[in-house]
């Protein structure tokens, strides 16, 4: 059986802690998009970890774990990730890497950089780890497989000056900066080689056979729908498919074995990188509710930054469980809200003074304005709470509130950041 776990928001729900809790029935976790701009911080027996390319499955020792063909591949940051686990006592993972995943090469780093630096107070908020240059060149055809570090090295060096060609005109004329030394560029690949060796496979190959016999896998995506280049708040997006549906194609198996779809949906709302969010909050509020968020705050596990915080967003939630094609959605990071008196809840978009419950467009989504509904608080600490029942009743009316307006079951209900804080309804 597969199920897919995904955001429904702008990422950082709470999807790690989720894969890693459901991992424990897991025999395989697939990482099917997105690289190391994002991250997933777990926490678990072992200690605190920020996972940024690893599959949440890491942590379970009888599960494998698999980089699907979709992801944006940068392998010094896999294997420091690796190194990273291990020397705090987790067993080497069971990891497999598909033989049709392309590799993040240093250049599209760099690339990644100096856009930003090119664009200034206008740039897109990129993470700088080369994921949009990536994905780029996957589509203009001018990517490089896993598999062609195995394959002849005559044509891979064709393959290098044909792309620094192209790569050179920009970094000298766009940029004013050095060009790409063809030889070292072939030497760094070949240390990748070595390095994930023993890793590359067939996945698809893996999987269908996985699937045959019946094994339990988990897809595990990466940020949320509001950052899916078709589907979200499109330019401020992200430059891969962050919807289950995509979980199909990057990791190569049958779009009608996905049984279930495990959407995570945040208590409140944050976001990092620009774009419109109709529901952001401010000052002393907001200061307020990132510093007692998530598990130490709200900043971001790849970067450090503060992110962007708001009240929950019916409407957008509302459109991001839609697009996901949710069957369950697990509402996390409840615990936080304990301290308010009141929890304003967003139930509408005043647009040109017309209110609106469904998600616009860009260009509208700009000009949104937000509509609130008060609710009360329940002003205790609910870590701790096994059972639905035991919640107190003002909590209880905050999660059916918003399980009416998104239109979605909620099933499961994280208080906490470990992964027994759960509580199944
Ligand atoms: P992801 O990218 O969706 O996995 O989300 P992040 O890892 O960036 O952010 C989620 C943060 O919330 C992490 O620090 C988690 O440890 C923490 N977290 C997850 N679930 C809960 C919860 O139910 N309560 C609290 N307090 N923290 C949680």
């Amino acid at each position: 059986m597969v199920k897919a776990i995904v955001g429904a928001n702008w990422g950082d729900e709470g999807k790690g802690k989720m894969t890693d809790m459901l991992a424990q029935d897991a025999d395989i976790v697939i990482r099917f998009q997105g690289g190391a701009n994002a991250g997933h911080t777990i926490v678990n027996k072992y200690g605190k970890f920020a996972l940024h390319t690893l599959p949440s499955g890491v942590f379970s020792e009888k599960v494998t774990n698999i980089i699907g063909n979709g992801v944006a591949l940068n392998i010094p940051i896999l294997f420091k990730e690796i190194q990273d686990i291990t020397g705090k006592g987790v067993p080497m993972p069971k990891l497999l890497i598909s033989d049709r995943t392309q590799m993040v090469m240093p250049y599209h780093i760099d690339f990644d950089t100096y856009e930003e630096a090119r664009l200034a107070g206008k740039s897109f908020g990129s993470t700088k780890s080369g994921i949009a240059p990536f994905y780029s060149d996957k589509y203009a055809k001018i990517g490089f497989q896993v598999n062609e570090l195995f394959g002849d090295e005559k044509a891979l060096k064709e393959k290098i000056a044909g792309v620094c060609q192209i790569k050179n005109v920009l970094l000298k004329n766009l940029y004013g900066k050095d060009e790409i030394d063809e030889q070292k560029l072939f030497d760094t690949l070949m240390e990748y080689k070595k390095m994930i060796e023993p890793y590359v496979c067939d996945t698809s190959l893996y999987l269908w056979n996985a699937i045959k016999e019946g094994k339990n896998i988990l897809l595990e995506g990466q940020l949320g729908s509001l950052k899916d280049p078709d589907h979200g708040i499109y330019p401020m997006v992200t430059s891969s498919s962050t919807l289950a549906a995509y979980g199909a194609i990057g990791a190569g198996i049958p779009p009608y074995e996905i049984k279930q779809i495990v959407t995570v949906c945040k208590a409140y709302s944050s976001a990092v990188g620009a774009g419109a969010f109709v529901s952001e909050i401010f000052g002393d509020e907001a200061d307020e509710l990132r510093r007692r968020g998530g598990d130490g705050g709200e900043y971001g596990a790849t970067t450090g930054r503060p992110r962007r915080m708001g009240w929950f967003d019916c409407v957008a939630s509302k459109y991001g469980c839609r697009i996901q094609g949710t069957t369950d959605v697990a509402f996390t990071v409840l615990d936080v809200l304990g301290y308010l008196d009141e929890i304003p809840v967003c139930v509408g978009y005043d647009i040109d003074g017309k209110v609106t419950t469904e998600f616009p467009v860009t260009g509208l989504l700009e000009k949104a304005k937000p509509v609130l509904e008060v609710l009360p608080g329940w002003k205790c600490d609910i870590r701790g709470i096994k059972n639905y029942a035991d919640l107190p009743e003002n909590c209880r009316n905050y999660i059916e509130f918003i399980e009416k307006r998104i239109g979605f079951p909620i099933t499961m209900i994280s208080n906490g950041p470990s992964r027994d804080d759960i509580i199944y309804r």
